[in-house]
């Protein structure tokens, strides 16, 4: 039986051809044909084809990790030498086979915000690059230094907050020049950025994440459904992050700023590693993953959260030893005592109250308390604009 088949490349003529033919004169001959009825248009197919392959086959580096497709990488970004010591910051670089978006997460800006550390060296450990389309990069503690010598809120090396000198400079100190160069190598090359954080040593903190507005409606919808996807039941809606990409300060605020969606979440306290609150993030960061079809499966976002749409904050007016009266997590009211503190010898010499009703986001965790230092947050329950 004599059948007629015909490639229909659009616009082309369908090529007559027999049954007996093999299949590679068959391809050959189609192609030729089509070639011939259409050359500028198979010719950019071929384009776009070629682009489309090298995209998905080209290795996507990071500091000195450097994945194909399917591949799981470890490396460091390199900080070099300048007016003070070098560094090396690990990274990992976890590509799927199939092509999706670029997600990276980050953590231990603050070195002994140890369950955030935690949580990014269990995703590096569980997340397969069979499971996942795109590409996760993972950078689970910036602030080595920190970690290393337990110096809470710093860089030992500068005594600067890793998360405070964003975009960073290359001829700075140490700091500066990590903050530049994760400004270079994570930002700039991923599409949306997740910043993990917790309660310091000396810090009590209640999970929570934030939500910063930006003013740009796409991208406000986008963080908003990140957030929400996160999964964390307290949400600080924040609308004064810097807008300017040359003096963006934070990381979240450098990745928004130069059009990458970026959400932060804080969870852990005082130095502990609790299961909960490890789960918390890194269920958090899968589900995100879920939202952006990183992962299969549908994000299940949290349904009602608790916003905050203001942080109080409760100073310390004296030197001396604080007595905390309140819990992390704790709903006050206005005038509800947060904690005293009292001189060397045990004699009150100051005390302070909630100044508004709302949740103890944060209580000072340890009796070391100087001027000017924070005793409490208290976050304001409000609803989004
Ligand atoms: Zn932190």
């Amino acid at each position: 039986m004599s059948t007629n088949y015909s490639l229909r490349l659009s616009g082309a003529l369908p090529v007559p051809i027999t049954a007996d033919e093999s299949v590679y004169s068959l391809a050959l001959r189609k192609l030729r044909g089509a070639i011939v009825q259409n050359p500028i248009r198979i010719f950019c197919a071929l384009l776009f084809f070629s682009a489309a392959t090298l995209a998905q086959t080209a290795k996507f580096t990071v500091g000195t990790a450097s994945a194909g497709p399917g591949e799981k990488v470890n490396g460091f970004i390199e900080v070099p030498a300048g007016t003070d010591a070098g560094t090396r910051i690990p990274v990992t670089v976890i590509r799927g086979k199939k092509p999706g978006p670029v997600l990276a997460l980050v953590s231990g800006a603050h070195g002994t915000e140890y369950t955030s550390i935690i949580a990014l060296e269990h995703v590096i450990q569980h997340l397969e690059p069979g499971e996942i389309s795109g590409t996760v990069v993972v950078v689970p503690l910036v602030n080595l230094e920190s970690f290393h010598q337990k110096v809470p809120h710093v860089n030992p090396v500068d005594r600067k907050s890793m998360n405070r000198f964003y975009p960073g400079k290359l001829d700075g100190t140490q700091t500066e020049r990590a903050a530049y160069l994760i400004t270079k190598e994570v930002v700039e090359k991923c599409d949306y950025l997740i910043d993990l954080h917790g309660g310091d040593l000396d810090e009590s903190l209640r999970p929570y994440s934030y939500w910063s507005k930006t003013g740009d409606a796409k991208m406000d919808a986008t963080t908003k459904a990140m957030v929400l996807a996160f999964g964390l039941d307290h949400i600080i809606v924040v609308t004064d992050r810097p807008r300017d990409p040359i003096a963006s300060r934070y990381l979240e605020s450098t990745a928004s700023t130069r059009g990458k969606p970026a959400i932060t979440a804080e969870a852990g306290y005082s130095g502990t590693v609790e299961t909960d609150d490890v789960n918390a993030l890194v269920a958090g960061c899968a589900n995100v993953m879920r939202y952006l079809k990183i992962l299969p499966g549908e994000a299940k976002p949290i349904d009602s959260p608790v916003w905050l749409t203001k942080v109080d904050t409760i100073p310390s007016d004296v030197d001396g030893i604080f007595y905390p009266l309140v819990k992390r997590g704790t709903y006050v009211e206005a005038g509800t005592k947060v904690g005293y503190v009292t001189d060397y010898f045990g004699k009150t010499i100051s005390e302070k109250s909630a100044p508004v009703a709302g949740v103890v986001l944060y209580v000072c965790g340890v009796p070391s308390m100087k001027k000017g230092e924070l005793m409490a947050n208290i976050g304001e329950v409000g609803k989004p604009e």
